[in-house]
């Protein structure tokens, strides 16, 4: 058994993965991506999750929450719209004890999921075209390991992962991981420690969710999504301090110089 060859995407290979779109382009014909995330415990995690996933990729963000979160989120983005039919669900940022019914729901729609945070340890079976994102410690949960395992061993565990649950795992940390059933393994090294801070994650996964409901497969919209977020957060920090609100403001920027080839 060879040992898997771990790639790395290029400026070039994110470029041309980029969705963009045509000249008879619609808002639904785009995309539209759905977010189920935030509690009242945690009602800044759907927005940050919102806010990732409306840089502007795809042609609709929907939100579906709590009353007074999806009030919120409205306020701040007005362009989000509320229950319809999506492309790709985000579930779980915030969820706090809703995350098995954010799930349960979304999967009833038969669209891929990005699944995290408060959803992922309620992930009972496969889950084909799917994306997971847990960072080391939710991923040890689903392993029932220890954390200084995964910590020691990520490669293995994260391709182990996506093997148990047949779809693409996204194992956050300084450098992520992005594994996909057939072994396959995506390294992202775009990002900056400035990012391990509050909400990042949230952002993540609402650009990932972004980039599936735009009609990347998941293996590319993990990998993408997670190259374009570290870069966001590298030339937002510019060597300094970072909160994750401002990584999703850079992120159409970031698009902006890779569309124009900069
Ligand atoms: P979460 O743990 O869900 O809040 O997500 C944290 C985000 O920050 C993920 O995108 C991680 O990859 C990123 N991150 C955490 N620690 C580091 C680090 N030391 N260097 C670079 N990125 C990091
Ligand atoms: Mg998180």
């Amino acid at each position: 058994h060879a040992a898997p060859v771990v790639e790395a995407l290029q400026p070039d290979d994110v470029r041309a993965l980029l969705p963009r779109p045509g000249p008879d382009a619609q808002k639904y014909t785009r995309g539209v991506v759905g977010v189920r995330a935030g509690s009242g415990t945690y009602p800044g995690a759907a927005l940050l999750a919102v806010a990732g996933a409306t840089s502007g990729l795809v042609g609709m963000v929907r939100y579906v929450g709590p009353d007074a979160v999806a009030d919120t989120v409205r306020t701040a983005h007005p362009e989000v719209v509320g229950a319809g039919r999506v492309q790709a669900w985000v579930v779980g940022p915030g969820g706090g004890d809703d995350g098995a019914q954010m799930l349960a729901e979304a999967r009833a729609d038969d669209v891929p999921l990005v699944v995290d945070a408060d959803a992922l340890r309620h992930v009972d079976g496969p889950l084909p075209g799917c994306v997971l994102t847990p960072h080391a410690g939710e991923l040890s949960a689903m392993l029932d390991v220890e954390r200084t395992e995964v910590e020691a061993a990520p490669l293995r565990f994260v391709r182990e992962a996506a093997g148990r649950w047949d779809c693409v795992v996204l194992l956050k940390g300084h450098h992520t991981l992005v594994a996909d059933p057939r072994g396959r393994v995506r390294v992202t090294t775009t990002g900056v420690p400035w990012l391990a801070t509050a909400g990042a994650g949230d952002v993540l996964s609402g650009l990932v969710g972004s980039l599936l409901a735009a009609g990347l497969d998941s293996y590319d919209a993990a990998s993408v999504g997670s190259w374009l977020h570290g870069a966001a957060a590298t030339q937002a920090s510019g060597g300094g301090p970072l909160t994750a609100g401002r990584v999703a403001v850079q992120i159409p920027r970031l698009l902006r110089e890779l569309l124009a080839g900069l």
